[in-house]
């Protein structure tokens, strides 16, 4: 790639992956709201821009990664945003999970101004954007995305088209969230019960792994938060929240009655309501560990 590449949203996952993109001999440009976020990057050896015009005068490709759908919205749609300050030839990929009617909104518009637009959210975490084992999951035109599939692969080892629908990638994210949710909690209790039935947890993870109880998440979420009990994210709750909520509109909208997802939902926004967060989705384990003794 002869231009610089552009990631706006230097967070728990944009740090990692602009790292990476870095580490693959790109000039790389970030931008972040916030100063700590940007002194991380520039330590790392990339440079910030001060301004998207500045960003978008010197970048090819620019990727996002940014918490919610406000935040995209006031990056690609605002006056000053992306899609009025790039240039025709620019290629944007946003990483972040937001609202699949936004993604399609974005898509939508970019189009109608000349510019190329992918929803790319990710799945595979902190880790994965350390390691570059991310997945993504992309919704757009396929031809876009095998001009920007070589840069992707510096980012996460597997790249899955799900469909020229721009919330195509993101429905499919949505699924996969879903199910994190559902093992998280699950694992939750399930090791809440394990500890109160006096039962050794390291012992117990390593009977699991090798029997059909085992999957990523536990050992995500017990190796690397519940048995340090260190609930610094990783993927906090209120971003989880935030997909089961994506997800439960989408049941909404194909007027699908999901009850057990429901009542995961209420699960986590209770525990959201109660000060948690901005931890890690892990720590519903204390929750339901305080919760559960009846
Ligand atoms: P984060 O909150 O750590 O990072 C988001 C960054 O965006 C912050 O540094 C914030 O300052 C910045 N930001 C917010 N608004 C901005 C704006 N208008 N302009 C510039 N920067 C802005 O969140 P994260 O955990 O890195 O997640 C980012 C996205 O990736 C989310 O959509 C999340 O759902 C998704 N995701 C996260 C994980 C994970 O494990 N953390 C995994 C897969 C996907």
């Amino acid at each position: 790639l002869s231009m610089k590449i552009g990631f706006i949203g230097l967070g728990n996952m944009g740090l990692p992956m602009s790292k990476n993109l870095l580490a693959s001999q790109y000039e790389v440009v970030g931008l972040d709201l916030n100063k700590e976020s940007c002194e991380r990057f520039q330590y790392a050896g990339g440079e910030i821009a001060q301004s998207l015009v500045e960003m978008t005068a010197c970048c090819g490709l620019i990727f996002t990664s940014l918490p919610s759908s406000e935040a995209a919205k006031q990056v690609y749609l605002a006056r000053d945003g992306l899609l009025s300050s790039c240039p025709a030839d620019v290629i944007l990929v946003d990483t972040s999970t937001i609202a699949p009617s936004l993604e399609v909104e974005i898509g939508t518009k970019a189009e109608e101004k000349g510019l190329s637009f992918l929803a790319a959210p990710v799945s595979g975490g902190v880790i994965g954007a350390e390691k570059r084992t991310l997945t993504f999951m992309v919704g757009g035109a396929e031809e876009t995305l095998e001009q920007v599939r070589p840069h992707l692969l510096k980012l996460g080892s597997h790249v899955f088209h799900l469909g020229e629908r721009y919330d195509s990638g993101t429905n499919a994210k949505l699924i996969n969230n879903l199910l994190i949710g559902f093992y998280t909690a699950g694992v939750a209790e399930a090791l809440t019960l394990a500890r109160e039935s006096g039962l050794d947890l390291d012992f117990l993870f390593d009977v699991l792994s090798v029997s059909y109880g085992q999957s990523r998440i536990y050992e995500r979420n017990y190796k690397s938060f519940m048995a340090k009990e260190n609930y610094e994210p990783g993927f906090t709750l209120a971003l989880l929240n935030k997909d089961l909520r994506f997800a439960m509109d989408l049941a909404a909208s194909h007027d699908l009655n999901l009850p057990i997802s429901q009542a995961l939902v209420d699960l986590y926004a209770d525990a959201e309501a109660s000060g948690l967060g901005a931890k890690d989705m892990a720590v519903i384990y204390e929750r339901i560990g305080e919760q559960s003794i009846t």
